[in-house]
């Protein structure tokens, strides 16, 4: 089963693609993490994508799609968890495509909805573990010591674009991308949308229910 959640930044659709890649041991691939392992390790693939993600820009399709075509081609788990990807028409011709040749297809579409003044709310309180990745949120899921992780004991950071101005930034660009999106998505009758207000777990049995079997 192959499973897209799409959503703007901050909308928790990462936390729910760890959580349900856990759940139904499916692989969990975010393209984001991707990148920002990249940079980590200094790869060329790292370097570049810095490039955008440092001011909230799409990273290039055909680089996207590069990483892309390697998780996916060379993943052994039942199913994929796709968390931030695709983002553009681009990208989704090219996962179609990807998928086609290993004569698979993408079962459902989930697009995870929430206001920009609660997005920016939440992102600005969201702090990640250094050593574990483990996400924090000041305002409803605060670690017991301040800024150490409950987990691992490591130091909890800010990440270098949860500023507000980078966050207006990427969802001026989640904006514009997504209505294209969706349109490619709307007539295939994959495509469900949930309201992230309802908060995590109320999001996370919706999204359940959508993927059970009939
Ligand atoms: P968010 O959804 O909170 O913006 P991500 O971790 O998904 O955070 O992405 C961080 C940055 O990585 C993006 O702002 C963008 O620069 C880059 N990125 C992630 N996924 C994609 C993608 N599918 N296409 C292009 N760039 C991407
Ligand atoms: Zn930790």
């Amino acid at each position: 089963m192959k499973i897209i959640l799409a959503g703007p930044p901050g909308s928790g659709k990462g936390t729910q693609a760890e959580i349900l890649s856990q759940k139904l041991d499916y692989a969990h691939f975010s393209t984001g993490n991707v990148f920002r392992d990249h940079l980590a390790r200094k790869t060329s693939i790292g370097i570049k994508a810095n490039d955008y993600m440092k001011e909230g820009k799409l990273v290039p399709d055909d680089v996207t799609l590069q990483i892309t075509k390697d998780f996916v081609t060379t993943n052994t788990r039942k199913g994929i968890i796709f968390d931030g990807f695709p983002r553009t028409i681009g990208q989704a011709q090219g996962l179609d495509k990807i998928l086609t040749e290993l004569n698979d297809k993408i079962d459902c579409v989930i697009f995870i909805e929430l206001s920009d003044d609660e997005i920016i709310r939440r992102l600005t309180a969201r702090r990640t573990c250094e050593r574990c990745g483990t996400i924090y949120n000041l305002d409803f899921n605060p670690p017991k010591q301040n800024n150490i992780c409950d987990k691992c004991g490591g130091k909890l950071l800010q990440r270098a674009d949860d500023t507000e101005a980078v966050i207006r930034n990427r969802l001026v660009v989640y904006e514009n991308q997504t209505k294209e999106l969706k349109n490619y998505y709307k007539n295939s009758g994959k495509m469900h949308v949930i309201d992230a207000i309802i908060g995590r777990d109320k999001v996370q049995a919706h999204i359940l229910k959508i993927i059970s079997p009939q």
